[in-house]
């Protein structure tokens, strides 16, 4: 029963600590990190709050030292899968009758052993087994996760304090239902922010969840289990199967109680998903909700009025910071041909200083990829692009992977805007430029726009007010998340809400009350308090 209408604690964006020598988190992480590398640890599932193991595992290794194995984890038969979605939907009655300050308070607790205890432990997870440096580990696996935790608490009860006017005759209430049966969570290798996310947003609002995080994010997933539990989250709530995507995906899709989908992955994932969704469409007891953040090509438009060193240091933190395994990493530039020179020395000279090698040696700013098949494709575009006369590379291609998945940032400087390193995600540090002449920034407007099917980030660097004014609204269409003289990377959850459209996702915006919505299904009460007794109303009346 609720007793008073709550406030929130106001949220705030989790401080990023520096790790600069010297300071106390520096040698706390590194001593975590040199712990847990040492261990081998088993993951089990997680089903009804229960470890739940199988008669198969799968063994984890850094991408950076692929020969140490640091842990194994169990994977899923069908019959875990229907453990997992029969556990949520016993669990459901009991959560979603849970009051609104009750489930807010499990989550804001999970935010503030993040914060504090779990720091290390879930920065330190994400450095071993998806090769983040610490400072990519810190913005991710602890500072947006927090973020998502705390803000979403205020969204949601912004969403439920969002209600129609009433008048005397009659109160108007929404009421904000969790969907009618179970969600299912598919979570990307990439941000350990963004697994936890899209399993706890919607649990938050009510619903119970199947989470199927990716092979190469496990370790991490397993912090995150760790924290839920701790932080109080009921038993059931939500469930983390791991293995074969494919069967896994099939059997929850197969479920006549299957109400939503919140995924983050490729592209081409995404597009299988709402295939098969569609082909269920009438096994289910309520359409599905689906949303999917996918694929980018991600641009950086450099007008003759940018500093060049301001465009440089873009392209450097935009491209290679976690060897360009953003969503949101730039890998296609246009650049003006009055400062090229100027912008590619710069490069030149950034990736010189760069240095290539394990996370714990917190000097390296670029460290491996995340797994061989990754490894390997990046390899083809450069091997392509070497063979290619059209094609220079400028810095980089070289790669090695004899001890760990390591592709030396990688500059090409392209003759054909359509090459297709321009239009193809290759989800590695490898980025490729196009040199427009000045004359031509109109048609260079339209080839971005046109020359890929995605649409998720993008930036323009430029001094010129008229400039940035035409970009902008030329643009509008070609990024979801668009940037003025920035980088096009570093979307922070309650400042810069996250997606993009086209072939880039559903654009649900994640880090806002948008994504939100989508896991609700409002129902309208309207309480009349004198009700008629008389069906005839005045205008019937005889004159
Ligand atoms: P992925 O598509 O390979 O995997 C994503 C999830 O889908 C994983 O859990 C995986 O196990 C599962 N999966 C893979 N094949 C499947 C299948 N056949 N059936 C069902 N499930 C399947 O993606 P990834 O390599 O983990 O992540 C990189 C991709 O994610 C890139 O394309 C990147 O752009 C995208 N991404 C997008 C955003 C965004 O916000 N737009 C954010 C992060 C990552």
């Amino acid at each position: 029963m609720s007793t008073g209408f709550f406030k929130v604690p106001t949220p705030i964006n989790e401080p990023v600590k520096s790790y600069s020598p010297g300071s106390s988190e520096r040698k706390e992480v590194l001593d975590t990190y040199k712990k847990m590398i040492k261990k081998t640890i088993e993951i089990p599932m997680y089903i009804n709050g229960k470890d739940v193991k199988s008669d198969e595992t799968n063994s984890i290794s850094p991408p950076h030292d692929h020969k140490n194995i640091v842990g194994k984890y169990y994977l899923a038969n069908e019959s875990h899968v229907d453990q997992a979605i029969s556990t949520a939907l016993e669990a459901k009655e009991s959560w979603e009758n849970m009051s609104w300050e009750n489930r807010a308070a499990i989550f804001l607790k999970a935010a503030e052993l993040i914060a504090g205890p779990y720091r290390s432990k879930i920065n330190a997870a994400t450095m071993i087994a998806q090769s983040k440096t610490v400072h990519q580990a810190e913005i991710d696996a602890a500072c947006e996760f927090i973020d998502f935790l705390r803000f979403n608490v205020q969204y949601v009860t912004d969403i439920y304090k969002n209600q129609p006017d009433s008048d005397s005759d009659a109160w108007n209430r929404v009421e904000y239902r969790p969907l009618e049966g179970f969600v299912y969570a598919v979570t990307p290798f990439n941000f350990t922010a963004i697994a936890g996310n899209l399993a706890a947003s919607m649990a938050m609002l009510g619903n119970v969840v199947v989470w199927k995080p990716s092979d190469s994010q496990v370790y991490s997933a397993k912090i995150i289990i760790d924290v839920f539990k701790e932080a109080g989250l009921p038993d059931g709530v939500i469930n983390a199967v791991y293995g074969d995507p494919e069967m896994i995906s099939n059997k929850v899709l197969e479920s006549s109680a299957f109400a939503g989908l919140h995924f983050t992955g490729s592209t081409t994932v995404f597009n299988s998903f709402w295939k098969k969704i569609g082909s269920n469409i009438s096994n289910y007891k309520t359409y599905p909700k689906i949303v999917g953040e996918t694929g980018g090509k991600d641009f950086i438009l450099a007008h003759k009025s940018a500093d060049p060193k301001e465009v440089s240091t873009a392209i450097t933190r935009g491209a290679y910071e976690f060897q360009g395994q953003k969503c949101s990493a730039a890998s296609r530039g246009y650049i003006s041909k009055s400062i090229w020179n100027e912008v590619k020395e710069n490069v030149i000279e950034d990736l010189k200083s760069i240095s290539m090698g394990s996370p714990e040696d917190l000097s390296n700013f670029v460290t491996a990829v995340i797994h061989e098949s990754s490894f390997d494709k990046i390899a083809r575009y450069i091997d392509d692009a070497k063979a290619d006369s059209k094609v220079k590379v400028v810095a980089g291609g070289s790669y090695d992977k004899s001890k760990g998945y390591f592709v030396e940032p990688t500059l090409l400087l392209v003759e054909d805007p359509n090459y297709v390193s321009m239009r193809e995600e290759i989800f590695g540090p490898v980025m490729t430029v196009y040199v427009y002449d000045d004359k031509d920034f109109d048609k260079t407007l339209n080839l971005i726009d046109t020359s890929t099917k995605y649409a998720l980030t993008g930036a323009v660097l430029a001094k010129d007010r008229n400039v940035i004014e035409k970009v902008t609204k030329a643009l509008r269409n070609s990024a979801g998340n668009f940037y003025v003289n920035d980088k096009p990377t570093g979307a922070v959850v309650g400042r810069q809400p996250f997606g993009g459209a086209r072939s880039s996702g559903t654009n649900d915006k994640a880090g806002s009350m948008l994504n939100l919505l989508r896991w609700v299904s409002p129902r309208l009460i309207k309480e009349t308090f004198v009700t008629p007794k008389d069906y005839r109303y005045p205008f019937l009346a005889k004159d």
